[in-house]
């Protein structure tokens, strides 16, 4: 029938671009106008829809692009502008290579060597301030770093020094436990005396005594200790009454220094007008003694490693923290 070959007839467009035409422009369609037909890009020959081809080409990298110096050169294409700018183009600016050392010359990369020719004293002697500078800079980073080396030795030392003087006090071994521990019992010597120590450098002389079979009402089943102030040159520069923590301990002889069991007293003496005997300033050799009646019963003095070797060691802390330093 005439119907079907009529090219006049309308049509749709087959791949459904949506376009409708007399069946003889169906060709020229597919190959010309259709947005959906296969277009190649002839930069980058890739291969797309018609009708995006124009947002490509705002993107293909291979599009070719004018150097914005307007240089001589023809085959700059999107892609390869920037390496042309920075290393081709004769018409790009560019700071002197000598700016980093002060020289404030920018020019085109073809005059450069005229540049650099007319300048060789100049950027000599900016080179030669430069290197004079850092090598200024290095001496005072060198003399800086002695200097410092320097001071941290010395507060090395300081420190060093701090620890042996804040450190315990007294630490007080006793030998031939067990002959005073007897001696102690028939009354023949129930009281056994440190060596004085002072609480710091030019601080309070303390004397720590012990009586081994206990004193008072402790006697037969404590072990008694005590602290008494001794009178001492640097009295007069001292705050009186002592009132500073004190802490004594008896200490574990035990090998493994992590299974140590001290046993410990501490007190912060109260110092109220009834304790001047005791804390005020010494007026005779020494003041009355303060301390623990019961500080360790005589049978845990056989327990663990507290008497070694017929020893024992105990140690005194005083609280420096409130001392005033003179
Ligand atoms: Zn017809
Ligand atoms: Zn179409
Ligand atoms: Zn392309
Ligand atoms: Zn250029
Ligand atoms: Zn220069």
């Amino acid at each position: 029938p005439h119907l079907e070959s009529c090219d006049r007839m309308h049509t749709v467009c087959p791949m459904r671009c949506g376009a409708e035409f007399e069946k003889r422009f169906q060709q020229k369609h597919r190959d010309e106008d259709c947005p959906k037909r296969q277009v190649i890009c002839q930069f980058c020959e890739l291969s797309m829809l018609a009708e995006t081809e124009s947002e490509h080409l705002d993107a293909c990298p291979k599009f070719p692009v004018p150097c914005p110096n307007k240089c001589s050169k023809k085959e700059v294409t999107r892609e390869t502008l920037q390496e042309h700018l920075d290393s081709d183009c004769l018409q790009q600016s560019q700071p002197c290579p000598f700016a980093n050392y002060g020289c404030a010359h920018t020019g085109k990369k073809q005059e450069l060597p005229a540049h650099l020719k007319e300048n060789q004293i100049t950027h000599m002697e900016l080179l030669c301030v430069a290197v004079k500078r850092s090598e200024e800079a290095r001496n005072e980073k060198e003399r800086l770093a002695a200097e410092l080396t320097k001071k941290l030795a010395g507060i090395e030392r300081r420190i060093a020094c701090l620890e042996k003087l804040y450190g315990p006090q007294l630490v007080w071994r006793i030998d031939s436990y067990q002959e005073r521990l007897a001696e102690a019992k028939s009354g023949k010597k129930t009281t056994l005396f440190s060596p004085p120590f002072l609480t710091h450098r030019y601080g309070y002389k303390l004397i720590l005594s012990t009586c081994l079979y206990g004193d008072g009402q402790g006697r037969g089943e404590y072990m008694s200790v005590f602290l008494s102030i001794c009178k001492s040159e640097n009295d007069p520069l001292l705050i009186w009454p002592f009132g500073h923590r004190v802490t004594i301990w008896l200490l574990d002889q035990c090998e493994d220094v992590k299974a140590r069991r001290h046993i410990s007293y501490s007190l912060k003496p109260n110092t109220c007008k009834e304790n001047r005997p005791f804390l005020g300033r010494p007026i005779g050799e020494r003041n009355a003694s303060f301390g623990a009646v019961k500080f360790v019963r005589l049978e845990t003095l056989n327990t663990l490693d507290y008497i070694k070797d017929d020893s024992m060691f105990l140690k005194v802390q005083v609280d420096c923290e409130a001392l005033v330093s003179l």
